[in-house]
């Protein structure tokens, strides 16, 4: 998101998918990563480990880009959480399979 313009009513018509991905339910980090996050997008769960909202916090980025909130759609499943259904290098490793998205515009 850090090379989307940030200019006013540049992104009034523009449409954001934020994809499944692993949520806070799982996503769980010591102290030598959450550093690289705003106290916004985390909680404390004990001394050594905080969850971290990503959703919330790509959704703080593209929201800073001018997105109007309207035009942001958001899939909360926890790619961690349903192993049928998406992968998760967290919870599979280097077995992993990988997913995509493809996206494209009308005219
Ligand atoms: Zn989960």
């Amino acid at each position: 998101m850090n090379k989307v313009s940030k200019e006013e009513d540049s992104h009034l018509n523009t449409h954001a998918l934020i994809g499944p991905s692993i949520q806070s339910c799982c996503f769980r980090v010591k102290e030598d990563v959450i550093n690289h996050f705003d106290s916004n997008f985390y909680s404390k769960i004990n001394d050594n480990h905080f969850q971290v909202d990503l959703q919330k916090w790509a959704l703080s980025q593209i929201l800073d880009c001018n997105l109007k909130g309207e035009n942001v759609f958001i899939i909360k499943n926890c790619t961690y959480c349903n192993r049928f259904k998406y992968h998760s290098y967290r919870r599979d490793g280097e077995n992993a399979g990988r997913m995509y998205a493809i996206m494209g515009w009308e005219q």
